[in-house]
């Protein structure tokens, strides 16, 4: 009932022995007894493969939006993305966070500065990953108190000093600038690669171990990869082949993305072993005991960041996303031609159950869809962006 491949080690090896390979080794050793469905304690369906255990992970996830111990004071900087992480996941699992929106849109408004952006806390600079994080939160909740929140117009500003002459931006005033280049067929290969087997999952790096949140790092790439070659078969002349891929990035007007698509085939089939992901994170990543949530891997502790990053991966393996490029920019001009009020992109991104290869996961295991680009249900970006496009300037 489970195919040999979860189940052995792998049938071919290196001789050369490392601490890289011994450390591999050892990890399989600790996987195999749970993708083989060997604890007794532990009920599996028909494919081996251990339900969903919802209620202890939202309980768990409820209880880390609560005061932590002492020692999580050296993640002071990362308090909002601890709030999106627990939030996030809650969601994906079905519950319903609008009871956070007060408390959120409070400690939101302590981290916002008047020069635009949010810090990690109150009085900390202000940094485009806490601000995605705690805007990416405010969404979740939901509602104008919580969407009010936002100084748009500082924010406006402050994004705009951190955009470079290249179309890229900072993180920070002074930071790093991020890549702004993507060759999808070399980042097709790296991040197959990427999957390993017998475990199933996906690791960061070579030469590193597999672990339950690149189950989103790795695999939420899928959907978008998929629509970036979906989109360049349906405009085949290569004028226009990029902007799928470049919408899909979150940059609608295609400025800072170049991509190069013009050899790949559309993906009729999905690019990695959505059995192989979504047996690794019910068999491997659940902590099983009373504690709940989700974790990198057997013998690690789960936690707020694992939890939602898993859970993520585990979406996207459940779900099929289609982006319309005909929706999304009917005219290729970037969008520029909406009218406020207009939905941008959001309804053109659809989804439905995925149905490709053997689902081994019960129906009452699925999680909710969460939007390929945002990272947040469908519902919440449409209505966070229908609010503000709807308004007249600031
Ligand atoms: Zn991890």
């Amino acid at each position: 009932m489970i195919p040999d491949l979860f189940t052995q080690a792998p049938p071919v090896r290196d001789t050369l022995v490392t601490k890289t390979s011994k450390d591999q080794d050892e990890t399989v050793g600790v996987c195999l007894p749970f993708l083989g469905g060997e604890d007794e304690a532990v009920e599996y369906n028909e494919h081996g493969v251990p339900g969903l255990d919802r209620a202890r992970h939202i309980k768990f996830l409820h209880q880390s939006l609560g005061r932590l111990p002492g020692r999580f004071v050296a993640a002071d900087a990362s308090r909002p993305w601890f709030l999106y992480w627990c939030l996030s996941a809650l969601t994906m699992l079905g519950e319903d966070v609008t009871s956070y929106r007060e408390s959120l849109a409070e400690t939101a408004r302590s981290m916002q500065n008047d020069t635009g952006g949010f810090g990690g806390g109150g009085r900390q600079l202000s940094h485009m990953a806490t601000t995605y994080a705690v805007v990416l939160a405010l969404a979740l909740v939901g509602g104008e108190d919580a969407y009010e929140v936002v100084d748009r117009k500082a924010m406006w500003r402050w994004l705009c000093s951190l955009k470079q002459p290249d179309g890229g931006f900072q993180v920070c005033l002074g930071g790093e600038e991020d890549i702004s280049y993507l060759d999808v067929p070399r980042l097709i290969a790296w991040l197959s690669s990427r999957q390993y087997a017998p475990e199933g999952g996906f690791s960061g790096r070579t030469n590193k171990l597999v672990d339950g949140c690149y189950s989103h790092w790795v695999g939420g790439c899928f959907p978008l990869i998929e629509a970036c070659l979906n989109s360049s078969s349906s405009s085949s002349n290569d004028s226009s082949g990029g902007r799928g891929a470049a919408a899909a990035a979150g940059d609608p007007a295609g400025a800072t993305s170049t991509t190069t698509t013009s050899t790949l085939p559309p993906a009729e089939e999905s690019l990695y072993s959505r059995e192989g992901l979504i047996r690794y994170i019910l068999c491997c990543c659940q902590d099983q005991t009373k504690r709940g949530g989700l974790r990198d891997k057997p013998g690690k502790m789960s936690d707020a960041y694992h939890s939602c990053y898993v859970l993520s991966g585990l979406s996207s393996a459940q779900h099929q996303w289609e982006l319309d490029d005909a929706d999304a920019d009917a005219d290729g001009n970037g969008g520029e031609d909406k009218q406020p009020g207009e939905d941008s992109d959001s309804s053109a991104w659809a989804v439905l159950p995925c149905l490709d290869g053997l689902q081994v996961f019960d129906n009452k295991d699925r999680v909710r869809p969460i939007h390929p680009v945002y990272a947040i249900p469908q519902q919440c970006v449409k209505a966070m962006k229908g609010y503000f496009e709807a308004k007249q300037g600031f």
